[in-house]
This record gives structure tokens, C-alpha cells and sequence, in this order.
């Protein structure tokens, strides 16, 4: 089956140009003009990919984004149009799989979207998967249950959230408002560093017990764990 793509770009050239050379490509296209056209669109769901821009009329990409995340996990690439860096981080931060700055060459967006939708179904099969191990760790996703060598583990369902997208993102350094969204939920006001404090009591229960170091911090940027 095709993969299908909605391309949410208010330049009428640029999505022209898309589509032609995703279509050429074998990919299934449709388009949308403005943000809130494309949100709604997005979130009927249907796509397995979304190539949005940032710079978008009624509703920004960034809102987008943020308010699509919510719902879907659908993969996202941001079309940046200015080297930017705050939107790259910010559209990063706010659930974005990747961006390409535009104008971009459209052999770097098929290589990009390849990765993305790659990335994609490797997480989803791990999501299928209710058990996450780690060493003699293991996290079971269905049952809200975490033992080590066998002995129960005690979390808040937040410390357990934390953990569990920690491990499902192994080795990629998840920063604290990235966390702070799929832990606290995106429309959550507060300080980012609870964050640490939960980092913190799943290293008083996990590792320092144990002996072990899960959590890594990557100071400046945030947190991960890596492979053993
Ligand atoms: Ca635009």
C-alpha cells in the first residue's frame, strides 16, 4: 500500500513541487494550505507522514504540532524557512521527528522522510511490546508493574511514564521540555525542572538500590539512557 503524506505549506510552489516529486516517487500526496486546515486534516488521521511548515496562516506549524501531539504520534518533519535554530528546537521540543530547512534538495526530504517513517515503526513495535527490559529491569507497559531481578519496584504513575519513554527512546537524549510534554502533558504550566525531581526519585528507588546507573544526564540538554 502507498504511503501517504500530508504536505501542510501555504507556498503554493513549494507544495506543488512536493507533491509532483512525491507522487513521482510513489508516495500518496495531499495537501493542505493553512494551519488549522491542516490540523484537522491531520488529525482525521489516515497519514503516515506530515511534512508542515512553521510559517503558516491561521494556526502556526509549531501550535500545530503541539496541538496534534495531543492525539497522534504520526511522524512530523518541520519545513523550516530560514536557518533558524529556536524553531528547529522548538519544533523539536514540541514532538517534531526531524526538519529540513528550506529550500531543501527533495533527495534530503525522501532520505529524511525514509528515516522517519523507519524510526516510526520501530518504535511502534516496541509499544506493542508490553515488557521493556533493561538488564534485569523490566518495565511492563500494560500492567504499570516494574521489577529488578524480580523484585517489585514502586513508581508514581509519572516516574513510570518517565522511565518507560526513557527506555522506548534509548540512547537519543530526550531534553526536559520534550519530557516535560509526554510526562506532564503539553498544556502543562510549571517549572521544567520537575522533571529532575522525578529523574531523581527513580534513582533513589532504581539505581542507587541496585547499584546501577539508568538515567543518564547529559548536562544542558537533558536525560537518556543508553543501550548496556
Ligand atoms: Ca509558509
Amino acid at each position: 500500500m502507498a504511503v501517504r503524506v500530508l504536505i501542510v505549506e501555504d507556498e503554493e510552489q513549494i507544495a506543488r513541487f512536493t507533491e509532483l516529486e512525491l507522487k513521482h516517487e510513489g508516495y500518496e500526496v495531499s495537501k493542505a494550505k493553512d494551519g488549522r486546515t491542516g490540523l484537522s486534516m491531520a488529525e482525521e488521521g489516515g497519514y503516515d507522514i506530515i511534512l508542515l511548515d512553521i510559517m503558516l496562516p491561521e494556526l502556526n506549524g509549531l501550535e500545530v504540532l503541539r496541538r496534534l501531539r495531543k492525539t497522534s504520534d504520526v511522524p512530523v518533519i518541520m519545513l523550516t524557512a530560514r536557518d533558524s535554530v529556536m524553531d528547529k528546537v522548538s519544533g523539536l521540543d514540541s514532538g517534531a521527528d526531524d526538519y529540513v530547512t528550506k529550500p531543501f534538495a527533495i533527495e534530503e526530504l525522501l532520505a529524511r522522510i525514509r528515516v522517519a517513517l523507519k524510526k516510526h515503526s520501530g518504535v511502534e513495535k516496541e509499544d506493542d511490546s508490553t515488557v521493556l527490559s533493561y538488564g534485569l529491569l523490566k518495565v511492563n507497559t500494560a500492567a504499570y508493574s516494574v521489577t529488578y531481578d524480580g523484585n517489585p519496584i514502586e513508581l508514581s504513575k509519572r516516574e513510570f511514564d518517565l522511565l518507560s519513554i526513557l527506555l522506548q527512546n534509548r540512547n537519543i537524549v530526550l531534553s526536559r521540555d520534550t519530557l516535560l510534554g509526554k510526562v506532564c502533558g503539553y498544556d502543562y504550566f510549571g517549572e521544567t525542572n520537575v522533571i529532575d525531581v522525578y529523574v531523581r526519585h527513580v534513582r533513589s528507588k532504581i539505581d542507587e538500590p541496585y547499584g546501577i546507573t539508568l538515567i543518564q544526564t547529559v548536562r544542558g540538554v537533558g536525560y537518556v539512557i543508553k543501550d548496556e
